[in-house]
């Protein structure tokens, strides 16, 4: 008989902690969704500790993969540059990857996953294959004029361990361009350029109507006695204060 290889174990560690923790200790499936610029990073951040789940952005990761110049990286690039949508298969790679790692026990955290109704179907088969199923789409409603806002104020750490954004207006660095965590400059985003920006909103609005509507009809009871449902969290603008932001979420998610 041969050795293992790699991902042979890397399947043998999944199947005994879908086996010997899921089993017992129920893991939970969130996803927090809303336009470009909407937050979602900074409230799945500020939740996942909270909550005691693991934070998974798949825009994060494949932007991990652009920087470290991997295969699936390069497939990517281009898409991701001009605010156009990563081909579905693709995401599912990354997204099925990250789910099956170690530290994924207690459950996790979605955030900008499912974009499409496509992904969001092959999501429900991903987690149904392995007996778990999402709980709670959250969906933060932020105008289109406060979404163009907030892109086009924001700037993001240079420094890809850090990655800390921030908003020019509401939550400035302390000294013009550099952050306050680790002293590296910060950039705009390719994807937080103007004419990036339209077409990310022009994207969203196409693709995310059919996904609020799957989600509301998805009020089915599933195997672990949870309704599955859309939870609608109103962001004003002027509501920049991350902690009442994430009271919000949270009352939605106790609901
Ligand atoms: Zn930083």
């Amino acid at each position: 008989m041969k050795n293992p290889s790699v991902g042979t174990l890397a399947d043998l560690r999944f199947w005994l902690v879908r086996t010997f923790v899921w089993r017992f200790a129920k893991p939970r499936f969130i996803t927090l969704m809303g336009g470009p610029g909407a937050g979602k990073g900074t409230v799945a951040t500020g939740l996942a500790p909270e909550l005691g789940l693991s934070h998974a952005s798949t825009g994060a990761l494949m932007r991990k993969e652009i920087e470290e110049g991997t295969d699936f990286g390069m497939q990517v690039k281009d898409a991701m540059a001009k605010g156009n949508l990563v081909p579905d298969h693709l995401v599912m790679q990354i997204l099925e990857r990250t789910l099956r790692a170690p530290q994924i026990k207690g459950g996790v955290i979605l955030d900008g996953f499912p974009r499409t109704l496509e992904q969001a179907v092959m999501l429900d088969r991903l987690l149904s294959s392995w007996g778990v199923a999402l709980e709670k789409a959250i969906w933060l409603e932020l105008t289109e004029a406060d979404l163009i806002e907030r892109l086009s104020m924001r700037r993001t750490c240079s420094n890809k361990k850090c990655g800390r954004t921030y908003h020019l207006k509401f939550d400035p660095p302390k000294v013009a361009d550099i952050c306050d965590d680790c002293g590296s400059p910060l950039i705009q985003r390719d994807d937080d350029k103007p004419s990036s920006i339209r077409t990310r909103l022009a994207t969203y609005r196409t693709e995310s109507a059919p996904l609020r509507t799957y989600y509301q009809a998805a009020r089915k009871v599933n195997k672990r006695g949870i309704k599955c449902s859309v939870m609608k969290v109103v962001v004003p603008n002027n509501l920049m204060n991350k902690k009442q932001v994430l009271a919000k979420v949270v009352a939605a998610l106790n609901d």
